[in-house]
C-alpha cells in the first residue's frame, strides 16, 4: 500500500471513530445532559452559542443556552434609539459577518466612526485616529438591543442549540472527584449536566465564583452616564469625540446625522446630580463639559506649544489640527441612565471542563470602547479552538485544550486592559507634572503615524 493511501485510510478511520464517539455520547445523553452549556445569554453568550452552533466541526454537539431574563423581543422604532450602545471594532464586524449576523445589523442601523478626536481638558494636547483615506470605518456604533436581537434570531435557527429563557441558575457543582460532568442547578429545581460549561454570565459571574479562581478587581469610583443627544446641525456625523476631564472622560459617539450617544464617566455625586437635572440644564452641562476652557497651568500650555512647534519643524506639518466638537441642542426624553464602572480580570479563564468568556473573565473602563469587543474576540477564539480540538479527536472540555484558549486570549486581553486602566489613571489627576507629561506624550504619539497605526491595529483586533 502506498504511503498516501495509508495516510488517507487512517484519516477515514479517525473520522469514523470521531463520529462513533460523538453519536455514542449523543445517544447516551439523557434529555438533561448537554455537551455544552452556556450560562448567560447576553451579547457575548448568545454570539458564542451562534458561533458554536454554526461550527461544522461541532455539529453533533448538543448546546444549551440558559438566560435568566425573559425571551428577548425588540423592534426597531424609526427615530427612537436605545441609550445603550457599543462601539464595535472591525474585527467584531468580521466575526458577525462570519455568523451571518452583520446583514441584520446593516439592515437595521448603526453610526459609522471614520475619525476619532481625543483631547485633554487641561491642556492643548490632542490626538486623532483615522484611516489614511478617511473612508474606512474605525468603529461602528450599534445599539446593544439590535446586536442582541440579531444574534438571538440567528441562534434560534440552529437545530443543535436549545435556548431557555427565564432560566435562572441557582448554582453549580463542577466536575471533579465526585462527578465527571458539570451540574447546573436551576432556581426552579431543575438540574442540567454538561461536559463543558461556558460562563458568559457577566461581571458578577457565578461560574467564576464556582471555579474559585482569583479575580483582580476594583471600582473606579465613577459612573458612566449615558443618554441620546440631538445635535444642533445635521452634518456628516462621522467623528467620535472624547475629552478627558478631571472627573473622567466625556464621549459623543455618532448614531445618525443629527444624533449622538453620550458616555460621560464622572464621580458618583456628579452622576447623581446630572441625572436629576431638568433636560435643558443637562444639555448645558454636556455642552459645558465639551467646550468649557479649564484653568490650566500656563506653564503646561507654554511647553506643549513649544513641543508642537518642535515636532512641526521636525516632521514638516502641524501636529494639532483640532476640530471643534458639535453643539448639543437637546436630550432625547427619558434616555438618561448611569452604570457603575470597574475593572476585573480573572487570573485563570479555564478549569477542567469550564471556561469563562466576556465580562465574566474581564471588565474594563468604557473609555476605549473595548469591553464587549474583547468578549466577542473570546467567543470567536473559543469556537475555533473547540472545533479544532473535537476534529483532532480530543474530549470536549479537555483542560490542555482549554489552556490554549486562555493563553491566546490573555495574550491579547491583558495588554489592552492594562493600557485602558493606565489611561484612566493617567487622566484622573490634575497634578501639573502629570498633566504636562501626558500632554507631551499625547502630542508625541499624535505626530508619529506608525505608532498611531499600531494603536489602531491593537484596538481593532
Ligand atoms: C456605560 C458603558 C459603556 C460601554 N461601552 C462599550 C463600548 O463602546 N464598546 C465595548 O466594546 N464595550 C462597552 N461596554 C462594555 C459592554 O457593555 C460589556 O462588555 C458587555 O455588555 C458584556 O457582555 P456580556 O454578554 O459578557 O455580559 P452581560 O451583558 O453582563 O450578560 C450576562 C448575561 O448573563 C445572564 N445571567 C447572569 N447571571 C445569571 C444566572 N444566575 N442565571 C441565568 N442568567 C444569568 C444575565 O441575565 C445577562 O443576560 C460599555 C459598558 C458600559 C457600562
Amino acid at each position: 500500500m502506498s504511503g498516501a493511501m495509508w495516510r488517507s485510510e487512517r484519516a477515514v478511520v479517525r473520522f469514523l471513530q470521531r463520529r462513533i464517539i460523538s453519536v455514542r455520547n449523543y445517544s447516551n445523553a439523557g434529555d438533561n445532559h448537554f455537551d455544552i452549556i452556556i450560562a448567560g445569554g447576553g451579547m457575548v453568550g448568545t454570539s458564542l452559542a451562534t458561533a458554536l452552533g454554526k461550527n461544522s466541526r461541532l455539529s453533533s454537539k448538543r448546546i444549551l443556552l440558559l438566560e435568566g431574563a425573559k425571551e428577548f423581543s425588540w423592534t426597531l422604532q424609526e427615530g427612537k434609539y436605545s441609550n445603550r450602545v457599543v462601539a464595535l471594532n472591525p474585527n467584531t464586524r468580521n466575526f458577525f459577518s462570519s455568523l451571518g449576523v452583520w446583514n441584520a445589523i446593516e439592515d437595521g442601523r448603526y453610526g459609522t466612526v471614520r475619525k476619532m478626536q481625543v483631547w485633554d481638558g487641561l491642556s492643548n494636547a490632542m490626538i486623532t485616529f483615522s484611516h489614511d483615506n478617511l473612508i474606512d470605518p474605525v468603529a461602528y456604533i450599534v445599539e446593544n438591543d439590535l446586536i442582541l436581537d440579531a444574534v438571538n434570531r440567528e441562534a434560534k435557527t440552529l437545530n443543535n442549540v436549545k435556548i431557555l429563557n427565564e432560566a435562572k441558575i441557582k448554582g453549580y457543582k463542577l466536575k471533579g472527584h465526585e462527578s465527571n460532568v458539570n451540574s447546573v442547578v436551576m432556581d426552579n429545581g431543575n438540574n442540567y449536566t454538561c461536559n463543558l460549561l461556558l460562563g458568559c454570565d457577566g461581571a458578577n459571574s457565578q461560574v467564576r465564583k464556582a471555579m474559585d479562581v482569583q479575580n483582580m478587581s476594583w471600582n473606579y469610583d465613577q459612573m458612566g452616564v449615558v443618554a441620546t443627544l440631538h445635535l444642533s446641525e445635521a452634518n456628516d456625523n462621522i467623528v467620535a469625540w472624547q475629552r478627558f476631564l478631571p472627573k473622567g472622560p466625556i464621549a459623543l459617539l455618532p448614531l445618525a446625522d443629527n444624533l449622538s450617544s453620550l458616555v460621560w464617566s464622572t464621580s458618583p455625586d456628579e452622576a447623581k446630580h446630572l441625572l436629576g437635572l431638568p433636560n435643558d440644564q443637562f444639555v448645558d452641562a454636556v455642552n459645558g463639559a465639551l467646550w468649557k476652557v479649564h484653568t490650566t497651568a500656563g506653564f503646561v500650555d507654554e511647553v506643549t506649544k513649544a513641543f508642537d512647534g518642535f515636532m512641526q519643524s521636525l516632521i514638516g506639518r502641524s501636529n494639532a489640527v483640532r476640530q471643534l466638537p458639535p453643539h448639543v441642542a437637546s436630550l432625547e426624553d427619558g434616555s438618561r441612565a448611569a452604570f457603575p464602572l470597574g475593572f476585573g480580570h480573572a487570573i485563570n479563564y479555564v478549569k477542567d471542563g469550564v471556561a469563562l468568556v466576556g465580562d465574566a473573565a474581564h471588565r474594563v473602563h468604557p473609555l476605549a470602547g473595548q469591553g464587549v469587543n474583547l468578549g466577542f474576540g473570546d467567543a470567536a477564539c473559543l469556537s475555533r479552538l473547540l472545533g479544532e480540538s473535537v476534529y483532532n479527536g480530543k474530549t470536549l472540555g479537555d483542560l490542555d485544550d482549554l489552556k490554549h484558549y486562555e493563553c491566546e486570549r490573555q495574550r491579547h486581553n491583558v495588554p489592552t486592559m492594562l493600557a485602558v486602566d493606565g489611561l484612566q489613571k493617567l487622566y484622573n489627576t490634575e497634578f501639573t507634572p502629570v498633566v504636562l507629561l501626558r500632554s507631551v506624550g499625547l502630542q508625541f504619539t499624535n505626530a508619529l503615524d506608525p505608532l498611531k497605526k499600531l494603536i489602531m491595529q491593537q484596538s481593532a483586533a
